[in-house]
């Protein structure tokens, strides 16, 4: 199945404002499914990113409200990096990517949606993925759907 969406930038641009900050709601309800969380650590949450760059863009992030990288605790670093590690191994096994971008984005001039709650992207990348769509239109050919994605990536922190 092949969808293209256009107007979900606009809708997120819009919406966000009003939602607070997403990563302390999904903690915070206990509602995995609907907020699209993956997995919940000790320390730290993962999250199906609901605005994809690509199939597979999850988000990392410590369970307390944070917003720079020197306010994090050693075991919450630890945490992370090791379930970035895991998501990592578990998407070479799934659908084996060509790379991943695995990055953060610390204040709003350094692009970061959400700059009050620090939260680490990782980005599976393949060969013929079209990044050429959204910077020409501001529009995503996305090739998959979501729930079908949450339920397939949540395998990989699930399963011993
Ligand atoms: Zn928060």
């Amino acid at each position: 199945m092949r969808y293209l969406y256009a107007p979900w930038r606009r809708k997120y641009i819009l919406g966000r404002k009003k939602r607070g900050c997403f990563i302390c709601k999904a903690i915070k309800e206990r509602n995995d499914e609907e907020n699209l969380v993956l997995y919940r650590g000790k320390h730290s949450i993962v999250l199906l990113n609901r605005y994809p760059y690509n199939f597979g863009h999850i988000l990392v992030a410590p369970k307390r409200h944070v917003a720079n990288l020197e306010d994090l605790a050693e075991e919450e670093v630890l945490e992370m990096f090791h379930l970035i590690k895991r998501f990592i191994e578990g998407m070479k096994r799934l659908d084996p990517p060509d790379g991943f971008n695995v990055g953060i984005n610390l204040g709003k001039y350094a692009g970061a949606s959400l700059e009050e709650h620090l939260h680490i992207h990782v980005v599976p990348r393949w060969k013929n993925d079209a990044a050429f769509m959204e910077i020409l239109a501001d529009t995503r050919v996305v090739n998959f759907d979501i729930r079908e994605s949450y339920n397939k990536l949540r395998k990989i922190f699930h399963e011993d």
